[in-house]
């Protein structure tokens, strides 16, 4: 692939009268013909790094503002994470969770996306540094979200991987499916049980959504297509370190969840705390669970740009924003989405790192960027609108075809509670052609109980080495006497 190379000028220039200087961006790469002064205009550059929920939807509703905006996002494709364990449990494909940042803004004029990672924020010079360059703005907002957490455990993420993007739910999905090939092959029955052993830590949403759909898949989705195992005998263990599920749900709620994982076949360890992963398993207080697998859905940590800005962070590195969402003394910049800690004007009360919250944050900083360049005059922090979130509520799925919520107060649970939590995901999905194929992939799995991405990417060969290697180690004589190369897609 060709080398893309950035080389940022940024020229302090024109005063549009917005009441701070701004500097006009010349992008200057090989790819892209050399710029002109010129040909710079004096419209304010808005640079918008992450385009997950909450950049996207501040870019889209720029799309009318007197200004230019820059979106930059070190991925092509912008994710719609609530779907991601979809993908993780093979119902899914990546692409229909996800579509380029590119198309999505095509229409709109004045937006440019551009590839890149952000490394951090000049806050005085007005730039964000880049893996490969630099780019000037006017205004910054910085929406860059959170990522795992391992607790200061970060040699457990080689194991235990989590999930919050496209590649981290294709691997899982491919973990998880390999796990009953292998058990497919084996006969020792310690080796196999392992093999079908997964454990996944965090009793929240995620933690729920993916305990579920495992055990299920693995109880009712699959059984049929193997001839050696018996897939319905599957461990799904989920720890959670606090003393229910969905910590963010109603107790009621929660405590259906629970039941309803029961049902499921999955095992529910409240109350414990995970002490060690490694290969061979995890290590729960004092009591070692033998498994192959390990899922990771606890804690979260912000982005690391957020650390170069230089204003007061939240213990998992969140940025303690202004109530109109910008950052103290630099009413220039804005942080919005997980990566902001907001409180509510509304109720006092933090705002949750939910998606609707970081469309919200989105939506309110374009407002005022939008009113402000068009009428030429900078409002203080304080003489800006604060940030009102409106809470629509809480869902989560439980398997298939289950869920618990409250919306407005009511709480709702089982296939109703569902039916919502379709039709509000499919609503928000970006793209038509998204939307009519999630809506075929659900009803198709609905009525024959079988999932359509059950495809195996990566390297196939060296799990099923490492794990027949593991297996002699405990004393048992691998069983298997061909060597001829395992079928690599799971159904
Ligand atoms: C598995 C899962 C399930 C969820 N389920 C739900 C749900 O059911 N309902 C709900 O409301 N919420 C749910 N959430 C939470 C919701 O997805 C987040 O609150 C929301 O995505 C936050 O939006 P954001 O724009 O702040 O961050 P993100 O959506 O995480 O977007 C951040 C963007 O920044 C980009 N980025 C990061 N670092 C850099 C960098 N250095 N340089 C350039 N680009 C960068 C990323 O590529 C990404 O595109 C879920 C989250 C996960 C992970």
């Amino acid at each position: 692939m060709k080398h893309f190379f950035l080389r940022v000028l940024c020229v302090s220039a024109v005063n549009s009268g917005l009441g701070i200087s701004f500097r006009a961006s010349l992008i200057i790469a090989d790819t892209i013909p050399p710029v002109t002064l010129n040909d710079v205009p004096s419209t304010p550059h808005v640079v918008i790094v992450g385009a997950g929920f909450a950049g996207l939807y501040a870019a889209k509703s720029l799309g009318r503002a007197a200004v230019r905006v820059t979106v930059i996002d070190r991925c092509n494709h912008h994710v719609f994470q609530p779907l991601l364990y979809e993908v993780a449990t093979a119902a899914l494909s990546p692409a229909d969770i996800a579509a380029p940042i590119r198309t999505i803004l095509a229409r709109q004029k004045n937006a440019t996306v551009l590839l890149a990672r952000a490394m951090s924020v000049d806050v005085a010079r007005r730039v964000v540094v880049l893996s490969d360059g630099e780019i000037g703005y006017d205004i910054l907002i910085l929406a860059t979200g959170v990522t795992h957490s391992y607790f200061g455990h970060d040699d457990w993420a080689a194991e235990a991987p989590g999930l919050k993007t496209i590649d981290e739910a294709t691997e899982i999905r491919r973990r998880f499916l390999l796990a009953f090939e292998t058990a497919e092959r084996e006969t020792d029955f310690e080796a196999r049980r392992t093999a079908l052993t997964f454990v996944i830590v965090g009793g929240g949403p995620t933690g729920v959504e993916l305990a579920g759909t495992m055990s299920e898949l693995a109880r009712r989705g699959i059984p049929r297509d193997f001839r050696s195992i018996d897939t319905t005998t599957a461990r799904v263990i989920l720890v959670e370190g606090g003393d229910r599920l969905l910590g963010g749900f109603p107790p009621e709620l929660s405590e259906k969840a629970r039941l309803s994982l029961v049902k499921l076949g999955v095992e529910v360890r409240l109350g414990h705390r995970v002490t060690h992963i490694d290969a061979a398993g995890v290590k729960i207080g004092d009591e070692h669970i033998a498994a192959r697998n390990v899922f990771w859905a606890a804690g979260v940590q912000a982005s690391a740009v957020s650390r170069s800005l230089g204003v007061p962070l939240d213990r998992s590195g969140r940025v303690e924003v202004e109530p109109a969402l910008s950052i103290p003394s630099h009413p220039e910049v804005f942080v919005i989405g997980d990566l902001a800690r907001a409180i509510n004007a509304r109720t006092g009360k933090e705002v949750p790192g939910v998606a609707p919250a970081a469309m919200q944050m989105g939506r309110h900083v374009a407002r005022i960027i939008q009113q402000e360049a068009a009428s030429g005059r900078t409002r203080s922090a304080v003489d800006r609108p604060a940030f009102r979130y409106v809470d629509k509520g809480i869902l989560a799925t439980i398997g298939r075809a289950k869920a618990v919520g409250s919306i407005k107060g009511i709480h709702v649970s089982g296939l109703i509670a569902w039916l919502l939590w379709a039709v509000i995901h499919i609503t928000y999905l970006i793209g038509f052609r998204n939307r009519l194929l999630v809506i075929l992939q659900w009803t198709w799995a609905y009525v024959v109980f079988r999932r359509g991405a059950r495809l195996i990417t990566g390297p196939v060969d060296l799990e099923l080495t490492r794990t027949r290697d593991d297996a002699r180690t405990v004393g048992t004589e691998s069983p298997i006497k061909s060597a001829s190369s395992p079928e690599h897609v799971g159904g």
